[in-house]
């Protein structure tokens, strides 16, 4: 992985900057790749779009606070040392936000993707057989009817939810209508799970390395 520019923002509630890193290139040598797309890869940092700023706490779309510059620029190098990074929001945080009006479909989709892994972080490695709480299947619910069953990534995603809450049928239908030769080796595995009655979380075998160049596979096209 090669480390980027580290870009200073001003938050747009409290006027007070905050850093943001970035990459340049990374790959996905050593990922572990999750059946409900969770991604873990040493190599490739996780790209936020949410995140919580430093000094209020207030939850903040990144690309809509202001760029202020680069870490290093010669107007703003006093004070760089004092500069912190952005928070990650946690699964709290995710809840909070969509108990307000969220208007933006990309938003409230980015949120609830969010909140969906966030959520079966605690079924991944412990606790794999552990039922969804009621919340965690209303989110699933309302993240399904936000996909686009007529584009292949979206389709996947939608089937691995039916999955999770034990809907198979609906899942086998929603699988056996891929046709993107790039999604095949995922949807047989989660359509293998499917015909087990499986709705526990996998790691995916043997994910397929890849270079960057992504805005995230949750953020869609905005
Ligand atoms: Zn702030």
């Amino acid at each position: 992985m090669l480390p980027g520019p580290t870009t200073i923002r001003q938050c747009n509630e409290c006027n007070r900057p905050f850093l943001e890193r970035t990459i340049s290139s990374g790959n996905t040598f050593g990922a572990t790749l999750w059946t409900d797309g969770r991604m873990y890869a040493p190599m490739l940092p996780d790209q936020k779009w949410l995140v919580k700023c430093p000094n209020c706490s207030a939850l903040l779309w990144l690309d809509e606070q202001h760029r202020v510059g680069e870490l290093g620029d010669q107007r703003t190098a006093k004070s760089d040392g004092r500069l912190r990074h952005f928070r990650s929001p946690s699964s709290r945080d995710y809840a909070r936000l969509l108990s307000r009006e969220t208007s933006a479909l990309q938003k409230e989709r980015y949120i609830r993707t969010r909140l969906w892994w966030a959520w079966n972080d605690g079924r991944r490695r412990f606790f794999r057989g552990a039922p969804l709480k009621r919340a965690a299947r209303d989110n699933l619910i309302r993240l399904a009817q936000l996909m686009d069953e007529s584009v292949g990534s979206d389709r996947l995603a939608k089937a691995e939810i039916m999955r999770e809450l034990a809907r198979f049928s609906e899942a086998r239908a929603l699988i056996a209508g891929i046709d993107d030769p790039l999604l095949t080796d995922t949807a047989e595995f989660i359509g293998g799970l499917i015909g087990r009655s499986d709705s526990r979380i996998h790691t995916i075998p043997s994910p397929r390395a890849s270079g960057t160049g992504r805005s995230g596979p949750d953020r869609g096209g905005d």
